[in-house]
């Protein structure tokens, strides 16, 4: 079985549409697809439209999610995957807003710093590049440089420039992910904290905090990423063996905008099992 579940769409900063993703992880053979765009629900109709009325008799499940960004008291950035809650949670919605709301005057003052180094680009050339409603990112501002011809690729811009240790980077507003697990839980939902160890990203959770989040309720963790390397995967994995977590694998796919490939890896079987069991409702859609 293909169990992939953490996948991003043009709701967020992929570059495919929702049913564009509907489309590849069927022809791809992919049995279980999670989309789960940064801070918003946006992309979910179209996904769940785009797979009930696909013309082949695909049997894919559907897992609706979104990746909240937060942060700790440190300012070290988490994101946590919320599975299978209700879109309808006001708490939670309103947190997500909270935070889209605040992305947008933080682009504002990156684009301020990179002007201030004479690199030209107007916050209307990053807005050009996201699709209406989504939720604004460093990719769509590193796809205007590479629109301008300031830089090659998406991964040239983050090297080059936009890394979260960059004098350029801005945070943004994110709850603690305390407060996320908590918001995802009273939706229903299961809590997976994303790539925890993707050190070449920037600082990384310290264990202390990974123990507070094992005591808050976290559900499991994405241990299968290609931001960790072996030694990562391995420390995680004897953690969530230890605390008896759902262990995770996935691609966090975000079309062409991201050199990973959907379902490059994968989540075992009975992990997803135990995954869904977890979530108050029976969410997953299917044909
Ligand atoms: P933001 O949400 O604005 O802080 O931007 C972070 C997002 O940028 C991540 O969730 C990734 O999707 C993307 N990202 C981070 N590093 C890279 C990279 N090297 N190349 C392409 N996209 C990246
Ligand atoms: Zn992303
Ligand atoms: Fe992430
Ligand atoms: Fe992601």
């Amino acid at each position: 079985m293909l169990i992939d579940l953490h996948t991003h769409s043009n709701a967020s900063d992929g570059t495919d549409t929702p049913s564009e993703l509907i489309d590849k992880a069927i022809n791809k053979h992919l049995d279980v697809l999670a989309l789960t765009d940064h801070d918003t629900t946006r992309g979910w109709n179209e996904a769940t439209k785009a797979l009930l009325n696909h013309p082949s008799n695909s049997s894919l499940q559907l897992v609706l999610g979104s990746e909240i960004s937060c942060q700790d008291e440190n300012g070290i950035s988490i994101h946590m995957l919320g599975l299978l809650f209700d879109p309808t949670y006001e708490p939670l919605i309103n947190e997500l807003e909270k935070t889209r709301e605040n992305r947008l005057s933080r682009m504002e003052k990156i684009v301020a710093r990179l002007n201030e180094a004479g690199i030209e680009i107007t916050i209307e050339e990053v807005y050009a590049q996201k699709q209406g409603d989504a939720t604004l990112g460093r990719p769509h501002l590193a796809d205007a440089l590479v629109a301008r011809g300031h830089v090659a690729s998406r991964e040239e811009a983050f090297a080059a420039l936009l890394h979260n240790g960059s004098k350029y980077y801005i945070n943004h507003y994110s709850p603690s992910p305390m407060d996320a697990i908590r918001l995802i839980k009273e939706a229903g939902g299961v809590a997976i904290i994303a790539h925890p160890l993707a050190s070449q990203r920037g600082r990384v959770i310290s264990m202390e905090l990974f123990g507070e989040l094992i005591s808050a309720g976290l559900d499991g963790i994405e241990v299968d990423h290609r931001d960790h390397s072996d030694l990562e995967k391995s420390e995680l994995l004897r953690l969530a063996i230890e605390h008896d977590l759902i262990v995770t694998g996935s691609s966090d796919y975000h079309g062409t905008g991201k050199l990973n490939q959907l379902a490059e890896f994968t989540t075992h079987p009975a992990q997803w099992e135990a995954l869904e069991s977890r979530a108050r409702d029976r969410r997953v859609v299917s044909r």
